[in-house]
């Protein structure tokens, strides 16, 4: 059900940002740079060790969803993401 409505008064249903898959972000920052209401942070990919051999599997940067109440449901942080890394809700 829509929840918002345009200047002009038609209905527009928001997808808010749920969550950034972490294994598919490259940490560009993208997705950063597109949001205006500062619902995200880069942070350090968590130390994650899944396979057998003796290697470090080093994170680098992630994005993360830091201030999700901030979120407008605008979906533009998933149009610049080339990864296609984030889940949206409707509410
Ligand atoms: S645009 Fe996509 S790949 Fe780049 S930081 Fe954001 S979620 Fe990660
Ligand atoms: S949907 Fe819009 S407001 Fe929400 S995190 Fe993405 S770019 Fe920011």
């Amino acid at each position: 059900m829509p929840v918002a409505y345009t200047r002009d008064g038609s209905e527009w249903t928001p997808s808010y940002l749920e969550s950034i898959d972490h294994d598919s972000c490259i940490g560009c920052g993208r997705c950063f740079k597109a949001c205006a209401q500062g619902v995200l942070a880069p942070i350090e990919k968590p130390y994650v060790d899944d396979d057998d051999d003796d290697d470090e599997d080093m994170g680098g940067t992630v994005m993360s969803v830091a201030s999700p109440g901030a979120c407008i449901g605008c979906g533009a942080c998933g149009r610049s993401c080339a990864k296609k890394a984030q889940t949206y809700i409707t509410v």
